[in-house]
């Protein structure tokens, strides 16, 4: 069966052939319910108003008129060590969607069943990631930060064995692509140097149509991805965000955030926040999110390498000094990001460059050895300079004296003077880039598990109070109606001890 949802499929990946995909028909479900839509977002890719016909369509019980469901191929490495094959172990694909405003986009199944690439997994999802993936993933939308997107959730009705019965759930998931650094290793790593061509050219068309007109079209490329994950990486460190698993196959070409398996904020404020349960060796903490990427990077410039130029050694060459450049790189959009928050910007000269960035680090310091709440500290900076009252923002730093933390905001207030601004309008853009609220890993966990209870206890009452509390909440951060409200409390002991399963 194939339903009219509305969207305009175009399945270009398709058509790049069998090498780079298999088809695959989503595992049809028992029992499938609606969890969650997302009318917005639908709306944005030209879809119907919500029908019956969709409940099919994302249980995977029925195909999308217009839909090529495919699983992708792609390989990785996974905390360094490299895999040769992964692939949509239990994403289907059903194709892209061209929106009304000519934008393309990844309309796929998570959770859908078995796939050529399952690996011995079920090829399906529990209910809890899926709605932790939800969550997150719109939370990150609303704050402005690239990322793929949900467009809905379904109960399918059948159980999931993780360490005990779980209830299965698909999320229907939006990318601008699904493409990954790893699908390039996949095809580099068996010297498919037709294929890397193929898939380089499709990405070019696709996300980065400026470099066709470069002078070296792939180099061009590469550095379309760097900057894209450098200012990525930086927006998620400027919101205390901590991915969890940035292995090389969760590393999205077009610059979005992707995989929100054991991703978390971090409450009290440290350089070395972790986790992931599987990640012992801190290897994605929060402070080497910069120096990861740009190894991420270096495996996506050996991919490309021939394509740079003919001779190795000058390709080798060109790949090392982009590396070589890309600290500074990183460091200028986090700079920049944190400059922002401290509302230090707007017309900041040149001279005040490094006055900005030793700012940025005695504060981030100060919040590390006072175990402050990184979203809180900003955001309580930002009312205090409305206020003039700096008192909530002082208590967060609760094992430090008091007179280091007046210290810096007299630095601080100094450096916003010489910007030559009024402090209300400084603290109005402030309260713009310091989120109030953030998805608080004991406020997503609280959801979740309401949820689970609701669903074992057979009520059908399929809509989770908290859950969708939080969405709506979530959908607008910055804004001044959460402050001193519950979603903005940071837990009492500072989310110590914290784990993420994925
Ligand atoms: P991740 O760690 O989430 O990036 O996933 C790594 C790989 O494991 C991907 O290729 C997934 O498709 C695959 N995978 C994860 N869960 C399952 C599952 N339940 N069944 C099959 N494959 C899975
Ligand atoms: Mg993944
Ligand atoms: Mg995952």
């Amino acid at each position: 069966i194939h339903h009219p949802l509305g969207f305009h499929f175009d399945n270009s990946f398709v058509r790049l052939g069998e090498a780079f995909s298999r088809p695959v028909m989503p595992t049809a479900v028992s029992g499938p319910s609606l969890i969650v839509f997302n009318e917005a977002l639908a709306y944005q890719l030209g879809g119907k108003p919500y029908s019956a016909d969709y409940l099919s369509c994302f249980s995977g019980n029925a195909l999308p008129e217009g839909a090529k469901p495919i699983s992708q191929v792609y390989a990785g490495h996974q905390f360094g060590s490299f895999n040769p094959q992964l692939g949509d172990g239990r994403a289907v694909l059903l194709g892209e969607v061209l929106s009304p405003r000519g934008k393309r986009f990844d309309l796929q199944l998570k959770g859908a069943g078995i796939t050529p690439f399952s690996r011995g997994g079920d090829g399906r999802a529990a209910l809890g990631p899926v709605l932790r993936e939800y969550l997150m993933s719109e939370a990150m939308h609303a704050l402005g930060v690239p990322t793929t997107r949900a467009l809905a959730a379904v109960t399918t009705g059948e159980q999931v064995w993780r360490e005990r019965a779980f209830p299965g759930a698909i999320l229907t998931r939006i990318a601008s692509s699904h493409i990954r650094i790893g699908t390039f290793e996949y095809f580099a790593r068996k010297g498919a140097r037709n294929e890397v061509k193929v898939l380089a050219d499709h990405v070019i068309t696709r996300h980065y149509p400026e470099c066709l007109s470069a002078s070296n079209p792939y180099l061009a490329l590469f550095d379309c991805v760097a900057d894209a994950q450098a200012q990525l990486v930086a927006k998620w460190m400027s919101l205390g965000f901590v991915h969890g698993v940035m292995n090389t196959d969760n590393a999205s070409i077009c610059g979005q955030t992707i995989d929100y398996g054991p991703c978390a904020f971090v409450d009290a404020f440290s350089e070395s926040a972790s986790f992931s349960s599987i990640d012992t060796g801190g290897r994605y903490a929060y402070g080497r999110q910069g120096s990861i990427i740009q190894w991420n990077l270096a495996r996506f410039a050996e991919c490309l390498l021939y394509l740079f130029d003919d001779d190795i050694n000058r390709a080798v060459s060109l790949a090392e000094r982009r590396l070589a450049d890309f600290p500074a790189l990183f460091d200028r959009y986090w700079y920049a990001l944190m400059s922002d928050k401290l509302g230090l910007s707007k017309g900041a000269p040149d001279a005040t460059t490094d006055l900005c960035a030793n700012l940025v680090k005695d504060l981030l310091m100060l919040m590390e050895r006072g175990s402050a709440d990184f979203t809180l500290s900003f955001r309580c900076l930002s009312l205090g300079l409305k206020s003039g009252d700096f008192t909530p923002f002082e208590a967060l730093f609760s094992d430090l004296e008091v007179v280091e933390v007046r210290h810096w905001v007299v630095r601080w207030k100094e450096a916003l003077l010489l910007m030559g601004l009024v402090d209300r309008e400084i603290a109005e853009n402030m309260l713009n880039v310091n989120p109030s609220i953030i998805p608080r890993n004991h406020q997503v966990e609280k959801a979740l598990a309401e949820a689970l209870e609701a669903y074992d206890s057979k009520s059908d009452e399929q809509v989770f109070p908290y859950f969708n509390k939080m969405i709506k909440a979530l959908n607008t951060p910055y804004c001044i109606e959460h402050d001193g409200g519950l979603l903005a409390a940071s837990p009492l002991n500072g989310g110590a001890g914290y784990r993420t399963f994925c």
